[in-house]
């Protein structure tokens, strides 16, 4: 029996830490007190308090899965070039904050000199926000930091100037249906049949009612195949999505022939201007093609290219399609619109989107 006199005990886990102990000092003394800010150049950024103090900072962007020579390397530059503080931001930039103008300057050397461009702020494509599965999780169909990668070995001079209409976010994911996010540009897997079952290893293996649970569009029935307790899918529900191949892997999705790469547009998380909306699909079915993926780069250059050349000043690119709208768009990137981008999918009354119905 629990002696009620006895204190709860303090929960283990730490979750998120206090993020005031990381703060530059001139951040934690101006916390609610900034009045304006400016860029100086691309990647610096100049803030200024109400007191008249000023914090400058400078972003440069790395690979994000890092060994630890290199980020004690960073951890030196900021030591002896910055004063001492950094951060990360979501898209794995990293950021030295100063509080002397002086210092700037040879901070951005000593990244540079080290091979850490300096930018990502403003109209620039900043760094890729990507998914990591190929290291640990259980269901990736690509390497998404290769296509990082090959992509960013483009987009570097669109990375170190601010010469886009807006900033530009990019994404990608190595499955098509959990971690990615929303993005200017989303590159995503993109499994193009359904899952083929291996019945003779269902049996041993995997528990059939969590894969019928987990399927998001009730595609999944458990069957008898030869005398043995397995699966059976109506491919016509299937949505290849690859959800059932986690808890199954005898459901195999992944195959040279039907795991390719789309490539969707005009996604944006904030509110700013306009409302946040979701991307929609620009071209599907290129080559899941290690190590440099050419094709994708190829379509996410002539997309970017068209929307430098023709969006207005603080246009997003979501914005600036839905402007000229999509036959246009189609037209500008010398893109084709093909059956793929009808959603012609009978399971659902208007889309799947409309449904709420996904187990996980
Ligand atoms: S995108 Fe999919 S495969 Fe990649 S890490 Fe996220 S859940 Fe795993
Ligand atoms: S979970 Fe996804 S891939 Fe598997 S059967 Fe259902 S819709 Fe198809």
């Amino acid at each position: 029996m629990n002696d009620m006199s006895e204190k709860p005990r303090m929960p283990d886990e730490v979750g998120v830490p206090d993020p005031f102990q990381y703060m530059h000092p001139t951040s934690i003394e101006n916390y609610g007190n900034w009045d304006w800010h400016e860029r100086k150049r691309p990647g610096v950024l100049h803030h200024v308090s109400k007191s008249g103090d000023d914090l400058f900072t400078v972003r440069a962007g790395t690979q994000r899965q890092m060994d630890v020579y290199t980020i004690r390397k960073l951890c030196d530059i900021g030591d002896e070039f910055a004063d001492g503080h950094v951060r990360f931001t979501t898209r794995s930039n990293i950021e030295y904050m100063v509080s002397d103008e002086a210092k700037v300057q040879p901070l951005i050397d000593a990244l540079t000199e080290a091979g850490f461009p300096v930018g990502g702020t403003g109209g620039s494509v900043s760094m890729i926000s990507h998914t990591q599965g190929w290291l640990h999780c259980d269901i990736p169909g690509t390497d998404a930091s290769g296509v990082v990668k090959g992509l960013m070995d483009d987009l570097y001079k669109d990375f170190t100037t601010e010469l886009m209409p807006n900033r530009v976010r990019i994404t990608t994911s190595c499955c098509q249906i959990n971690c990615g996010g929303q993005g200017d540009i989303a590159v995503n897997v993109q499994y193009t049949k359904p899952p083929k079952i291996n019945h003779d290893l269902v049996g041993n293996v995997c528990e059939r009612p969590a894969v019928v649970a987990r399927c998001p569009v009730a595609a999944i029935r458990p069957a008898m195949v030869n005398g043995k307790p397995s699966l059976e899918i109506d491919e016509k529900k299937c949505v290849c999505c690859g959800a059932c191949y986690p808890p199954c892997p005898p459901m195999q999705i992944n195959s040279a022939e039907s795991t390719k790469i789309a490539i969707w547009v005009g996604g944006k998380h904030s509110n700013a201007r306009s409302k946040p909306t979701f991307h929609k699909l620009a071209v599907a079915n290129l080559p899941n093609n290690p190590p440099h993926w050419p094709e994708v780069t190829e379509v996410v250059r002539k997309i970017l290219d068209a929307y430098k050349a023709d969006a207005k000043h603080w246009e997003r690119v979501g914005e600036w399609i839905e402007r000229i709208g999509w036959s246009r768009f189609f037209e500008m990137t010398d893109l084709a619109f093909t059956k793929h981008h009808i959603d012609t999918w009978t399971g659902s009354r208007k889309t799947m989107n409309a449904s709420a119905h996904v187990h996980f």
